[in-house]
């Protein structure tokens, strides 16, 4: 087995042109017949590390994996890419697994899914032994681990299998492992030869934004705006809050569902299922949500309230995405937010309870830092990493700093006069002399700082708060009701005259101009075809829709989001075309490929009509006329462009296989002699020169018709 041969799988299979990193490493490396261990975020691509392998080499490759539910849905994925994949679990019928075990037994299959149980079950042995097994692959290899966060005892009895077949390789593949499940995996598993590939685990398309969780539904309401009909989800920390936003979203007819520990099983299976088949559009859950989905176009996150610590964070975010496609993440933070889980931190015995509230601190930092996030990110899962990343808020607004000691001293001596004894709310309404209950009836308006903050909006003076609170200027008394507290090094700036730099706060505002500047700097054109090609998209969404109703599949297993998103925008006029995107396999080519085709093409000629100018469509047009019937001249006369651009239409469409009948235009001899002098020359071929060398017998349209038949030919042949 070699490379080459992996990298036509990929294509013939998958539709992709290129591995990713690590993917053709550690195919190399399973060829050799040696052990691996994969550390990859989820989405990296993981699974097409062993799938390739399980293609292109003999027997069939073995995947022990314990998410039963998620079997039915992998297997079903790799079906439609014409890949032969089984499963074998206690959800089938005795029939059904008679059947499979007969298909593996002879040696029809290239994948076997199934769970660690079964595996390790005496009655399976005697198969597994008469069957031909070309590679074992164990997903969620970190669940043999006692170390891991997902320990499961039935893992361990897989460490029969580098005993019993010391010949076959093992892939063990995870998304979570710290130093010490990783190694305990190799422990475990018994590898002796194996090598460890750690990918790295940034994901590029996720854009990381951060806001003060102020007005959030109001915000919400508008992020949603800006991804219509995109699947997302919102992370709360509260039941009643996923229902309350639900319900607010489904007023306003946005189609909202919730999910959380309070539903019993079968309506959370029915949640899940609706939103994995586009039924429903966005989950308010939980974090309980999303363990062990298979949604790979999930295209936003937000986070309504403050994660627990980075890893959970990251985990969540990263549901979003894994088709590749840029998914977009929001975090709301609020201090509110940070006391409760302190308070729940408080109140928990757990030993490892310092742990936990150091881990909560890292992560309101955070939110509440000035430097590209990513970094932060990064940094702390040990991937040094010292770039911007360009696709964070912080990269595409980078603070800037003024002297904001006059503002601190006005906070600093509210505080003192308010004598330490309000939170940060009250705090901000005696800044700007508001004239509510709260500040009349404590008499706080006779105090001297009483509205000397006036000329800052509200959101303001918070952001400025917490900037004095991360500097240490100022102290929030989690203990004490939240109360805003001075601290030693309030002093200096009270009574000494020192400065203080602070983050200029109008980043919301500059955001928003900035993104409008940017649209107006966008020439008219851009802005037409971006419009002309999101439509379409959405045009394309709803025919995988339909497709996958019909099929009663995913919407997914048709076709990713990122393989609808680059047909929108190249526009594929022609089978050759399609089969060029990303995504798109020969089995999917097959069975889905003329709708998709017919799709765009009635979509592009729809367009035309309304008076939109489209590259591509133009070949689509005289396709349609030559379909209708009409000469060449008939055509020209038509589209009112010359007969020699209608037959160098003709000649495109047909060397890219469209069904064009070449006779009438050009004679079996006549191509037959220009094929043969084809032989003897070098691309690019000159139409003058070919034409000198034929004496000027053969016409320059049958030559292009002729050179298109050629090609169209050799295409074929180098195919086979
Ligand atoms: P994981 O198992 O690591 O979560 P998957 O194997 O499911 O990730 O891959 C995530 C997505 O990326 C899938 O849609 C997959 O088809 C796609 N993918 C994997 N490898 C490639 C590649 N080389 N080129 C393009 N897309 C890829
Ligand atoms: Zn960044």
């Amino acid at each position: 087995m070699n490379l080459a041969s992996a990298q036509q799988a990929l294509k013939k299979y998958f539709g992709y042109d290129a591995f990713r990193p690590l993917q053709a490493e550690v195919i190399q490396r399973i060829y050799t017949g040696k052990d691996v261990i994969l550390l990859m975020p989820t989405g990296g691509g993981k699974s097409v590390c062993y799938q390739i392998p399980a293609v292109t080499m003999e027997g069939t490759c073995v995947v022990v994996s314990p998410l039963i539910s998620l079997m039915k849905d992998q297997v079903e994925a790799l079906r439609a890419n014409g890949i032969r994949a089984a499963f074998l679990n206690s959800s089938l019928t005795y029939q059904e697994q008679q059947h499979v075990e007969n298909e593996f037994f002879h040696g029809r299959l290239d994948l076997l899914y199934t769970s660690p149980e079964k595996m390790a079950s005496q009655e399976f042995m005697p198969l597994l032994r008469a069957a031909k097994v070309s590679l074992f692959a164990i997903d969620e290899a970190h669940c043999i681990s006692a170390w891991g966060h997902d320990f499961r005892p039935e893992y361990r009895q897989l460490r029969f299998l580098k005993k019993t077949f010391p010949d076959v390789p093992v892939i063990a593949v995870t998304a979570t492992a710290d130093k010490l499940t990783r190694k305990d995996i190799a422990t475990q598993l018994e590898l002796t030869d194996h090598e460890m590939f750690i990918a790295s685990f940034d994901r590029p398309n996720l854009k990381l934004e951060v806001r003060p969780g102020r007005k959030r539904m109001e915000q919400i309401f508008e992020f949603i705006d800006k991804h219509p009909n995109q699947p997302g989800i919102i992370y709360c920390l509260a039941k009643k809050t996923t229902e309350t936003i639900a319900e607010k979203l489904r007023d306003s007819g946005i189609n909202a569902d919730c999910y959380h520990a309070g539903l019993d099983a079968r309506q959370r299976s029915k949640v899940q299922e609706d939103f994995i088949q586009d039924r429903t559009t966005v989950i308010c859950a939980t974090i309980a949500f999303g363990m062990g989905i298979d949604k790979s176009n999930v295209r936003w996150i937000i986070h309504y309230n403050l994660p627990k610590n980075i890893e959970s964070y990251y985990q969540e975010i990263g549901r979003a995405g894994r088709d590749g496609a840029d998914a977009d993440t929001l975090l709301f933070y609020s201090g509110g937010d940070l006391m409760t889980l302190r308070d729940f931190i408080n109140q928990s015995d757990s030993q490892y309870r310092e742990i936990h509230a150091a881990k909560l601190d890292r992560m309101y930092q955070y939110a509440t830092s000035v430097i590209c996030r990513r970094k932060i990110l990064l940094n702390y899962f040990n991937e040094t990493n010292q770039e911007n990343c360009g696709n964070c808020d912080v990269c595409e607004n980078p603070p800037r700093y003024f002297d904001g000691t006059v503002i601190a001293q006005k906070a600093l001596s509210a505080v003192a006069r308010l004598r330490e004894q309000v939170g940060m709310g009250m705090l901000v309404d005696v800044l700007r002399g508001s004239r509510s209950y709260g500040v009349l009836s404590s008499g706080f308006d006779k105090i001297k700082t009483y509205g000397a903050g006036k000329d800052l909006r509200q959101e303001d003076w918070f952001f400025y708060l917490e900037q004095l609170i991360n500097q240490g200027l100022l102290d929030i008394a989690y203990d004490d009701h939240g109360k805003v507290k001075l601290t030693e090094a309030s002093k200096a700036i009270l009574f000494d005259g020192q400065k203080v730099q602070l983050v200029q706060a109008e980043v919301l505002q500059k955001r928003k101009e900035a993104e409008e500047a940017r649209a107006s700097s966008k020439s008219r054109r851009q802005i037409e075809r971006n419009r002309v090609r999101d439509e379409l998209f959405e045009h394309l969404r709803q025919l995988r829709l339909d497709i996958a109703r019909k099929k009663g599949v995913p919407p997914y297993i048709v076709f990713g989001d990122a393989t609808l998103e680059e047909m929108a925008a190249e526009k594929p006029a022609t089978e050759a075309d399609l089969a060029k995107i990303s995504g798109v396999g020969e089995a999917k080519l097959q069975e889905f490929g003329r709708e998709f085709l017919d799709a765009i093409q009635d979509f592009l000629l729809e367009k035309k009509d309304q008076g939109v100018k489209i590259k591509g469509s133009t070949y689509l047009e005289t396709f349609r006329l030559y379909q209708q019937g009409l000469s060449v001249e008939e055509m020209a006369a038509q589209r009112e462009i010359s007969p020699v651009t209608v037959i160098s239409h003709l000649a495109y469409l047909y060397e890219n296989g469209e069904r064009i009948d070449l006779k009438p235009y050009v004679s079996k001899a006549e191509v037959e002699r220009v094929a043969q002098m084809l032989t003897s020359l070098e691309e690019p071929y000159q139409l003058k020169d070919i034409f000198e060398r034929l004496n000027e017998e053969v016409s320059y349209d049958k030559i292009r018709l002729a050179i298109a038949w050629y090609n169209r030919r050799k295409r074929k042949s180098y195919q086979q």
